[in-house]
């Protein structure tokens, strides 16, 4: 797999958790349920980057392990040169 970039990071990290709302996993369903009955297809969903819930368009199973990929990164970031 390859390695993302700095900026894929970012970017990854902004579209499904900087720039939602957080919530815990009650409320999430309640705001989720809300936005269902205006039409929007939306569900609530654990967000691995923040272990806080968001209500969105649920991740793609792409971006789901790409974020895998990213917290891996991070947990174990690429070697530096000592
Ligand atoms: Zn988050």
């Amino acid at each position: 797999m390859d390695v993302l970039t700095d900026v894929e990071v970012e970017q990854l990290v902004e579209r499904m958790c900087t720039r939602k709302r957080r919530y815990g996993r009650v409320v999430a369903r309640q705001v989720a349920e809300r936005m269902r009955g205006r039409g929007r297809r939306v569900s609530p969903y654990r967000c691995p980057c923040c272990a806080g819930w968001h209500v969105g368009h649920v991740p793609s199973i792409e971006s789901v392990t790409r974020i895998a990929q990213l917290i891996r990164q991070r947990a174990y970031p690429p070697k530096e040169p000592t």
